[in-house]
């Protein structure tokens, strides 16, 4: 079942800086603890990030962004525009 984007959770990580856009990522927000596949997004640049086997991040590639369930990608654009909505990025640019 798909999860809905009300039930988020913050997790603290080791502070590891986004690949896209190189803010230190201090927190992952989700709905489950952060896992080595899992996928989270950047608070700053909102590119998808997929965790590594020992938590860092890396930029989710099209290929695995096309492999994820269709009800999985649904979900993270909603969690996306939910989370766009709450906290807007900072415009630098
Ligand atoms: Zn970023």
């Amino acid at each position: 079942m798909p999860t809905r984007p009300d039930k988020l959770t913050t997790t603290a990580l080791a502070p590891t800086p986004c690949p896209a856009c190189g803010v230190p990522l201090a927190h992952a927000t989700g709905t489950e603890p952060p896992t080595p596949g899992g996928v989270t997004l950047c608070g700053h640049c909102w590119v998808y990030l997929i965790f590594t086997v020992d938590l860092g991040v890396r930029r989710l590639s099209d290929g695995e962004w096309l492999a994820l369930p269709p009800a999985r990608r649904e979900f993270l654009t909603q969690l996306r525009d939910v989370l766009r909505q709450h906290e807007p990025p900072t415009t630098h640019h």
